[in-house]
C-alpha cells in the first residue's frame, strides 16, 4: 500500500527531527533513511518477537532504497533486556562491526529496545545516529519521541541513560496489526494521557472513536498516533530536559510506577495498565482537594474503563496491596525533590499542572478507596 506520511516535526535546533506516522510508512522509508545514512549500511537492533513479523519489511524498504544492512542483531524480549548485560553483549556486537561515527543504528520494536539502542547509539565512540521505527502503540506514542533513552539498574528502572534525540521516527501504523490487546490498551493509556493533560477536544473524539483506535481501525489509529507524537513534539521542543512542562506527561506516573513496584515491574501489571490506575487516582486526588470537579474525574475514568483498561487498584487480582508501602514507594521515586514529592494534579479535562507538597493524607485516602 502506498502511504503519504503524516509529518511532525519536533523542533530543537540543530536536533530537530520528523516523526513519519501512517499505514505503511515503513516499506517507503528506504529513500528518507538513505538520505539519513548517506548509502552506508546501518545497523538494526531488533527483538525475537518483532525480527520475523517486521524486519522483511524494513530490510526489503532498505535494499529497495540501495542500501544491504548488516545482518541485524536480535535482543530477547520483555524490560529484563533492558540490563548492563544486555547492554554489554549489544556494545559489543555493534563496535565488533568496525563500525564508525557515521554508522547508524536502527531501532526497530517497542520502547525497550528503543530505549537501550538508544542509549548504546548515546555510548558508542561517544555518540552516533540512530533512527527509531518503534512497533508497539507505547513506542509510537510515548518512548520514541523526546530523546530519553537508558536501561535499568538494580536500584530501579531507567536509572542509567542519557539524552539522545533520534534522527528520524517511523511510526508505522501497520506494525501494530500483529501487537497483542492486551500491549495495545496498555499504549492507549498514554494516549488518553495526552487528552487528559492538555487536549480537552482530542480527549472527547477519543471518548467518540477509542474504541476504534483499540480495535485496529487504520485512520483513528493514524489520528491518534499523529496527534499524541505532535503532543509530546510540542512539549518536549520546550522542555527538552524536563525543566517544567515536560513534567506533565507524568500524569499518573508518581501512583503507577508505585502500583508497577509493587507488582515487580512485570507481566501482573502493565506500564500503561499502572498508568491507566494512576491518572484515576490523579484525578480523584485533584477531586478531594477541591481542585478538580468530580464530573472531570467521572468522565476520565468512565472512558478509561470503557475501553477495556483497570481503573482501580482493586482491578488488579491477586496482589496484597498495603497502602504504605505504596506511599513509601511513591516517596522513592525519581521525580522527587529534597524528599518532596510533586504530583501532576488536575483542574479538569486536559488541564494538567504540578503540585509540590501535596497532603499525605488525601494521597492516602484515595489509595485506600481505590484498592478497598
Ligand atoms: P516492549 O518493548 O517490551 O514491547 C512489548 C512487547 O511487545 C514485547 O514482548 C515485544 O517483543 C512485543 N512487540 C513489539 N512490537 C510488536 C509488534 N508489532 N507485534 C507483536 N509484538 C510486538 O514494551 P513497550 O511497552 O513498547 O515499551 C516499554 C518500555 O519503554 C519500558 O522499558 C519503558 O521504560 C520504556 N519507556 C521509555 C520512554 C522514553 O521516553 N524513553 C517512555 C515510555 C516508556
Ligand atoms: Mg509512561
Amino acid at each position: 500500500m502506498t502511504a503519504t506520511p503524516d509529518i511532525v516535526r519536533l523542533d530543537l535546533g540543530p536536533r530537530s527531527y520528523d516523526i513519519l506516522v501512517g499505514d505503511g510508512v515503513l516499506a517507503e522509508a528506504g529513500p528518507r533513511i538513505a538520505a539519513l545514512t548517506r548509502g552506508k549500511a546501518p545497523i538494526v537492533v531488533t527483538d525475537e518477537n518483532v525480527a520475523p513479523l517486521h524486519l522483511p519489511t524494513l530490510e526489503r524498504a532498505l535494499s529497495a532504497a540501495g542500501i544491504a544492512p548488516s545482518p541485524a542483531i536480535v535482543l530477547p524480549a520483555g524490560e529484563k533486556t533492558k540490563d548492563f548485560a544486555h547492554f554489554t553483549d549489544l556494545m559489543d556486537g555493534i563496535l565488533g562491526r568496525g563500525i564508525e561515527r557515521s554508522t547508524m543504528l536502527l531501532a526497530l520494536g517497542g520502547g525497550v529496545i528503543g530505549d537501550i539502542t538508544g542509549f548504546a547509539a548515546a555510548s558508542a565512540l561517544r555518540g552516533i545516529d540512530f533512527i527509531q521505527v518503534p512497533t508497539t502503540l507505547l513506542s509510537q506514542v510515548d518512548s520514541s519521541v523526546g530523546g530519553k533513552t537508558g536501561i535499568n539498574s538494580r536500584h530501579g528502572k531507567n536509572l542509567i541513560g542519557a539524552f539522545h534525540q533520534p534522527k528520524l521516527v517511523i511510526a508505522d501504523t501497520a506494525t501494530l496489526d500483529t501487537l497483542p490487546r492486551r500491549e495495545v490498551l496498555a499504549g492507549y493509556a498514554e494516549v488518553a494521557k495526552y487528552g487528559l493533560i492538555r487536549l480537552p477536544d482530542f480527549f472527547s473524539w477519543l471518548e467518540e472513536n477509542g474504541a476504534r483506535v483499540v480495535d485496529g481501525d487504520s485512520a483513528a489509529r493514524r489520528h491518534a498516533v499523529t496527534v499524541s507524537c505532535r503532543a509530546k513534539a510540542d512539549i518536549v521542543g520546550v522542555d527538552e530536559r524536563e525543566s517544567g512542562d515536560r513534567a506533565l506527561l507524568n500524569l499518573g506516573h508518581t501512583f503507577g510506577h508505585a502500583l508497577e513496584a509493587a507488582t515487580g515491574f512485570g507481566q501482573t501489571l502493565l506500564h500503561g495498565e499502572a498508568v491507566a490506575i494512576g491518572m484515576v487516582l490523579a484525578f480523584d486526588l485533584s477531586v478531594r482537594l477541591g481542585l478538580c470537579p468530580a464530573e472531570d474525574a467521572a468522565r476520565a475514568r468512565a472512558h478509561l474503563k470503557a475501553v477495556g483498561l483497570p481503573v482501580r487498584i482493586a482491578d488488579v487480582a491477586g496482589v496484597a496491596w498495603d497502602v504504605d508501602w505504596l506511599v513509601r514507594a511513591m516517596a522513592k521515586d525519581k521525580k522527587v525533590q529534597d524528599g518532596r514529592i510533586t504530583f501532576v494534579l488536575v483542574r479538569g479535562l486536559g488541564q494538567a499542572f504540578t503540585l509540590r507538597d501535596v497532603d499525605a493524607a488525601a494521597v492516602r485516602e484515595v489509595l485506600a478507596e481505590s484498592l478497598a
